[in-house]
């Protein structure tokens, strides 16, 4: 058998492709970023073709990196951004409209109205485990059929496919036009609120009331299984395309959390904690989202609780690149470490509303707690504390949900390099925080679920032995103060309500 893995990471702001070798270990990488285009506030796409592009070239650039060929790979493994949705014409290969990203809150209204059908923003959450949100996959995909010409009329002539990002990279893998696979996971189905939780399988009823036509659906598969191979004279031809998971379930998978009552966090563009809750769903009293954690084969499905968060590393990116308050991420970091603490200042990043644990589309930024005193120092300060702030409150609804006292938090991502960040972190939550050797978990899952299912590894103990720690952060601050800065960002909160009707 050939002797690497190669995963292909579908990310919010860029795409990878990350070539492993048995031991679990980075080879070579390939990234390229690609466009966020804001056509209106509140709206945010993707161009399908852009990220198609962008793949081809990565997984080229990674190959080409390693002295490799498509020959040294013995299965591909995808992991993408998950309920970003792609609407395509099956027969032509061609977009009918740009992908709609996930922080996009366009479909507000389309929300509203399928709540006042009755039951409110809950209506479906006892089938599919999430709350009527913008954030999801089934009001976008009705938004594109309500107002892009023609699309309804093609759909329901079965000539359009709907997926995520995993969908559509795996449909032009194996062959787009030319007989591509449609085919999704169930970790990546979960996110669309369209999918049945216990039986995962669409969800007939609740694709009429939305107005999706069935035949859109890609065919729901398990994440550890050979879907199809590349397609002859692609990128690599033959290879079979092995394992799908949705970003935040891949990290849980690379992180090792396999046992009921593990937690991993992710700190990327937004923050996503998962918690492994095991053989069955359990329904969130406290605004998390019950999700499907992965399915290997014909193994039993796992689920998980999931505390979702729109803005964490975005708010950086936009102290960057719209307030020019600093010229790189990480600059922050000695930003913020020019003054003591946070003056007073709280920063709410409530730019696509509020997801975990408020669930308000209609909630706004704010900055609270101003005086002459501040400086950008106590803002950049403000900002990285607001990541650690809404941690502790998706934290404090997973230990009331799961009734388990978390012990340590796993975390991941591209914002896990601010030290600053990461002991405040452990502070706010008064649990260690700890960092794996490799932090590509995301790309590093994908992998481990391709690889699987050829038999490259062989099943999760293989990701035990591989994982490995590499930092730990211990709580450091007394409970007095902690609790009190966390009140004072629980009034913030409250401030950023009732902004939009
Ligand atoms: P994604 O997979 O969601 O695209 P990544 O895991 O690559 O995101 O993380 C990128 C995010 O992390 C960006 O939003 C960026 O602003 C933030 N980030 C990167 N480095 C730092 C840092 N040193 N301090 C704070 N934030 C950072």
């Amino acid at each position: 058998m050939a002797d690497y893995i190669l995963a292909i990471d579908q990310g919010t702001t860029s795409s990878r492709a990350i070539v492993f070798d048995h031991s679990g270990s980075i080879v070579s990488t390939g990234q390229k970023e690609h466009e966020q285009i804001f056509p209106k506030p509140g709206w945010v796409e993707h161009n399908p073709m852009e990220i198609w592009d962008n793949i081809r070239e990565v997984v080229g650039l990674a190959l080409t990196r390693a002295n490799l060929t498509y020959r040294d790979i013995a299965a591909v493994g995808i992991t993408n951004q998950r309920e970003t949705s792609v609407v395509w014409d099956k027969t032509t290969g061609e977009p009918v409209y740009n992908a709609i990203v996930w922080q996009d809150t366009r479909t507000q209204k389309i929300c509203d109205e399928l709540a006042a059908l009755g039951g409110g923003a809950e209506r479906y959450k006892a089938r599919v485990g999430l709350p009527l949100a913008t954030y999801f996959s089934g009001p976008k995909v009705r938004w594109i059929l309500d107002n892009v010409e023609g699309a309804r009329e093609k759909a329901e002539a079965g000539q359009l496919a709907f997926g995520n990002t995993d969908a559509w990279v795996l449909w032009n893998m194996t062959g787009g036009v030319d007989g591509g696979v449609h085919v999704t996971d169930v970790t990546n189905a979960s996110r669309t609120m369209l999918m049945d939780l216990s039986t995962l399988s669409w969800d007939a009823e609740i694709a009429g009331e939305m107005g999706i036509p069935m035949s859109m659906l890609p065919e729901i598969k398990s994440s550890s299984e050979v879907y199809g191979h590349g397609r002859e004279g692609g990128m690599v031809p033959g290879v079979p395309i092995a394992g799908i998971l949705g970003d935040q379930q891949a990290a849980t998978f690379g992180q090792a959390c396999f046992e009921v009552g593990d937690a991993k966090n992710t700190y990327g563009t937004g923050n996503f904690m998962l918690l492994n809750t095991g053989t069955e769903p359990v329904p969130s009293k406290n605004g998390l989202l019950t999700t499907v954690c992965y399915k290997i084969g014909d193994n039993a499905p796992i689920y998980a609780l999931e505390g979702s968060i729109a803005v964490t590393g975005s708010l950086i990116q936009w102290l960057r690149d719209n307030l020019g308050l600093i010229s790189s991420a990480p600059e922050v970091e000695d930003l913020a470490k020019t003054v003591e603490d946070n003056g007073g200042a709280y920063f709410v990043p409530a730019f696509s509303g509020l997801f975990a644990p408020y669930w308000r589309g209609d909630a706004r930024g704010v900055i609270a707690g101003l005086t002459r005193y501040v400086t950008k120092g106590h803002i950049a300060r403000a900002a990285l504390e607001a990541t650690a702030f809404q941690t502790r409150e998706v934290l404090d609804a997973m230990n009331a949900d799961s009734g388990v006292e978390l012990k340590e938090l796993k975390v991941d991502g591209g914002m896990i390099a601010n030290e600053l960040l990461m002991e405040f972190q452990a502070d706010i939550l008064g649990v260690d925080v700890v960092r794996p050797k490799v932090a590509e978990t995301t790309a590093l899952g994908a992998a481990y679920a391709a690889g699987i299912a050829v038999g490259f590894w062989s099943g999760e103990q293989d990701v035990i032995d591989n994982w490995a720690e590499d930092k730990r952060w211990t709580p450091d601050m007394d409970v007095e103060a902690r609790e009190k800065t966390y009140r004072n960002w629980k009034k913030a909160v409250t401030k950023t309500f009732d902004w939009v009707d």
